[in-house]
C-alpha cells in the first residue's frame, strides 16, 4: 500500500451524507441489481450506490443481450458446458458452470414471473434466452426499490473503508448532482462495478473504467485470468455501437475495394486487425437478402442508428470500421473468487458480474455473448446472499479508515491531468500489435512505460475536488493495464483470446490460472486449475 495516510483528510472542504447499513453494492448493473435483491431477501439492510443512474447505466442496459439460459436436460446442458470448452483453452470449472446453469434457469423464471416480456414461440412456449437491456434494467431497478433497497443515483465510490483488522467497512464516494459526498459503513460490501473498457467509447461503457478493482486491490485483493482481457469488437470507426452479430453477413474490403482475406471467417476479426495496422478497413452488409435485412433492422435497431444518422445504407454502401477494446468487459479476468458465495480475498468483500473473474464458466474466452449476462445474474446472487449472510454474522461496526491512495489527495501544484493519463493509458492499450498480437519484447517496452507512469502519478494527487473522479478512473485504468500485461507475460503461450506471437501454440503445461496483484509492485503467481474454487453451494 502506499505511504499515505489513512486519516489525512482526502475530500476536505465539502459535506458529506453518511449512511450505517449491513451490506452496501456498488454498481447498479445486472449483477449488483441482483446482488441487492438477493441481499435485501435474506434480511439485510442494502444500500446500492452507482456511478449513473441505476437501471440505464452499465454494458446491459445499453443493449439486448443473449443469456447462457439452458433447459435442465441432461443431453443440452451437456453440450452447452461442452462447447465452448476448446475456445475458452479447457479453464472452465464444470461445477461451475452447471450451478450457473441452474441458477440462471431460476433467476429467468422469477424474471418471466415479474412480468418481463420474453418472446413467445410458435408453440407458446416462452423464449428465455435474450433480455432487452432497457426492460431487463428497468424492471430490475424497479424491484430492487420495491425490496426495500436505498439507492444512490450518480453516486460513483471513490474508495473502501477498512477495519483494523483489514476487512472491508464500507465506502465513500461523491454524489454528482448535489456536489458533496456521501460515506456508508456496511458489515460488508459487493463490488459489481463492472468491467474495464478504457473509455474506447464501446457502448454502454464509458462508466466502466475498472474503479472496483483499483478499490479492491488498495485492499489487497487478487485478480486472475487478467491476461484475458482483450476482447476487440467491431464497430463503425464513427460510431460506438459494438453489436457485433450482424457483421456475419458483411464483406470487408481494403481502401481499394480487394477484399480482406479471411476477415469474414470464424475468427476473422485477427484478419481485421491486421488490415486495420496497414490503413482503413471497410464494411457492407452485401450477403443479407431482403427478408435477412428487415429482420436485422427488426431484431437490432440500434445497431442500424450511426448508419441512418449519417445516411449511409450499410446493405447497399461500404463504410469505415474499426475495432473497439473492450477490455474485461467481454473478456474473463477480474477479482478472484474464493469460494461459491463470491467472496474475494480480502474479508467481508464479494463481487460479481464483470467486476469478478468469469474464468469459471469461460476460461479464457467469453466471445459472442450468453455466459456473461449469466454470469451476472448467478454470480450476483450468490454475492448478495453471501455479503448478507456475512454481514449478520458480524459484530457492531468497528472503527475504520480510508483505503484509498492514488488521485485522491488534495495536493495543489502535485496534481496529475487525468486526461493526460487516460490518453497515455489508452496509447499502451490500444493498439493491436502490443494487446492483440502480443509478444515479449512489447509487453515488457510497454510495462516499462507504464510502470513509469505509476510511480508518477501514485505520489500526485488531482487537482481539486471536481477532478477527484477522473483522476481515480484514470489511475485504475493504467492500474489495470498493468495486471493485464503482467499477467500476458507470464503466460507463455496462446489460449483463448490470450494471442502470443512468440508462443503461438497452446502448451497443454499450461492449463493453470494465473493470479496478479499489487500497485507500487505488480505480481503474478500460477495456480494450478484443480484449485478452483471447492466450497459448498451457498444457494
Ligand atoms: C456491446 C455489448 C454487448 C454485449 N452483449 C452481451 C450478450 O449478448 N450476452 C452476454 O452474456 N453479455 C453481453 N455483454 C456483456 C454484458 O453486458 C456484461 O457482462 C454485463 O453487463 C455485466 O454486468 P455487470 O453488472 O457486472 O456490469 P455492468 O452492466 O457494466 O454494470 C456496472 C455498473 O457499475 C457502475 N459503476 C462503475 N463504476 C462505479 C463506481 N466507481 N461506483 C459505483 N458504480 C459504478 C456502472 O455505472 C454500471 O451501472 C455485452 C457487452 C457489450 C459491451
Amino acid at each position: 500500500m502506499n505511504s499515505y495516510s489513512r486519516s489525512e483528510p482526502t475530500l476536505s472542504g465539502a459535506g458529506y451524507v453518511e449512511f450505517d447499513t449491513d451490506v452496501l453494492v456498488l454498481g447498479g448493473g445486472p449483477a449488483g441489481t441482483w446482488a441487492a435483491l438477493s441481499a435485501a431477501e435474506r434480511g439485510a439492510r442494502v444500500i446500492l450506490a452507482d456511478k449513473g443512474f441505476c437501471g440505464t447505466s452499465g454494458a446491459t442496459a445499453a443493449a439486448g443481450t443473449g443469456v447462457w439460459f439452458v433447459d435442465p436436460d441432461a443431453a443440452k446442458r451437456e453440450a452447452a458446458m461442452a462447447g465452448r470448452e476448446a475456445m475458452g483453452g479447457y479453464l472452465q470449472d464444470r461445477r461451475w458452470m452447471a450451478r450457473v446453469l441452474d441458477r440462471t434457469y431460476r433467476n429467468s423464471h422469477r424474471i418471466a414471473e415479474w412480468g418481463y416480456p420474453y418472446p413467445v414461440d410458435t408453440a407458446g412456449n416462452r423464449q428465455l434466452t435474450s433480455l432487452q437491456g432497457p426492460e431487463y434494467m428497468r424492471l430490475m431497478r424497479k424491484r430492487v426499490k420495491q425490496a426495500g433497497v436505498s439507492i444512490l443515483d450518480h453516486s460513483p465510490a471513490l474508495e473502501l473503508l477498512v477495519d483494523e483488522a483489514g476487512a472491508v467497512a464500507g465506502a465513500v464516494g461523491i454524489r454528482r448532482q448535489r456536489q458533496d459526498n456521501w460515506l456508508v459503513r456496511a458489515r460488508a460490501v459487493v463490488m459489481a462495478t463492472g468491467g474495464c473498457a478504457f473509455l474506447s467509447k464501446t457502448l454502454g461503457s464509458n462508466v466502466l473504467t475498472g474503479d472496483g478493482y483499483l478499490m479492491a486491490a488498495e485492499l489487497g485483493a487478487e485478480f486472475t485470468s487478467m491476461e484475458f482481457s482483450n476482447a476487440y469488437a467491431i464497430s463503425p470507426a464513427y460510431g460506438t455501437v459494438t453489436k457485433t452479430l450482424l457483421y456475419g453477413w458483411a464483406t470487408f474490403t481494403y481502401e481499394d475495394g480487394s477484399v480482406v482475406p479471411g476477415a469474414a471467417s470464424k475468427g476473422g476479426r485477427s484478419a481485421i486487425a491486421r488490415a486495420l495496422m496497414q490503413g482503413p478497413v471497410y464494411a457492407q452488409l452485401d450477403k443479407a437478402d431482403a427478408s435477412t435485412r428487415e429482420a436485422m433492422r427488426a431484431s437490432q435497431p440500434n445497431f442500424f442508428l450511426p448508419y441512418d444518422r449519417t445516411g449511409i445504407d450499410p446493405f447497399t454502401q461500404r463504410f469505415p470500421v474499426t475495432l473497439r477494446l473492450e477490455g474485461t468487459v467481454r473478456g474473463t479476468g477480474g477479482l478472484k473468487i474464493t469460494d461459491d458465495s463470491c467472496a474475494t480475498s480480502v474479508t467481508g468483500l464479494y463481487a460479481a458480474g464483470d467486476a469478478a473473474t468469469r474464468e469459471l464458466i469461460c476460461g479464457g474466452f467469453t466471445g459472442g455473448g450468453s455466459h456473461n449476462a449469466a454470469w451476472a445474474m448467478s454470480s450476483g446472487s450468490w454475492a448478495g446472499a453471501g455479503a448478507a449472510d456475512h454481514a449478520l454474522r458480524s459484530g457492531s461496526q468497528r472503527t475504520s479508515s480510508r483505503a484509498g491512495t492514488v488521485g485522491l489527495r488534495d495536493r495543489p501544484g502535485r496534481a496529475f491531468s487525468p486526461a493526460v493519463l487516460t490518453k497515455a493509458v489508452q496509447e499502451e492499450a490500444f493498439p493491436y500489435d502490443i494487446n492483440y498480437f502480443r509478444a515479449a519484447d512489447r509487453l515488457l517496452g510497454s510495462l516499462q512505460r507504464l510502470d513509469a507512469l505509476w510511480r508518477e502519478v501514485s505520489d500526485a494527487g488531482a487537482a481539486d475536488r471536481a477532478a477527484i473522479l477522473r483522476a481515480r478512473e484514470s489511475a485504475a485504468m493504467l492500474a489495470t493495464v498493468r495486471w493485464m500485461y503482467r499477467s500476458a507475460l507470464a503466460r507463455t503461450e496462446s489460449r483463448g483470446m490470450h494471442r502470443r506471437e512468440d508462443f503461438p501454440r497452446q502448451d497443454e503445461r499450461q492449463r493453470h490460472y494465473i493470479t496478479t496483484g499489487g500497485l507500487d509492485d505488480v505480481w503474478t503467481a500460477t495456480r494450478p486449475k484443480a484449485d478452483a474454487v471447492v466450497s459448498e453451494a451457498a444457494e
